[in-house]
């Protein structure tokens, strides 16, 4: 488990290094963008320190599109004032996050719930389930 839930300091953020997302997709969305861009964002991710603040910040690089019968998620990469459109496991990998967590989130934008509620039931999800 990346998060230590302990009532002190209940969002421990473990130390992570920087890694190349490769084949994250046919369109290889990495090679879009310079390495040191990449790794510069990646630092800022993990600089947050704090869960909440990086939930707050992939839930401003994803978006849904409702149609009638599904909805569709839109995943965007943010870098020196740019936007630029990119796959699911690019934003997994570069950041390093789980598909779960992403998903959490991607329920609150659905649902429109209280993120911290969610997040104690994602920590409750990963205590049963593991
Ligand atoms: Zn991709």
């Amino acid at each position: 488990m990346e998060y230590e839930n302990n009532s002190k300091k209940p969002k421990i953020i473990s130390k992570k290094c920087f890694k190349y997302p490769m084949n994250c997709c046919s369109k290889r969305c990495a090679n879009s963008f310079n390495v040191k861009v990449l790794e510069t964002e990646f630092q800022k991710f993990w600089d947050f320190g704090d869960y909440d603040k990086q939930n707050n910040y992939i839930f401003s690089l994803m978006s849904i599109k409702n149609t009638v019968l599904s909805s569709k998620w839109d995943y965007i990469f943010r870098y020196n004032g740019n936007i630029l459109k990119v796959c699911q496991k690019f934003l997994l990998s570069l950041y390093q996050i789980s598909k779960s967590r992403l998903r959490v989130i991607q329920m609150k934008i659905k649902n429109g719930m209280n993120l911290t509620l969610l997040y104690i039931n994602y920590i409750f999800n990963d205590l049963f389930n593991n």
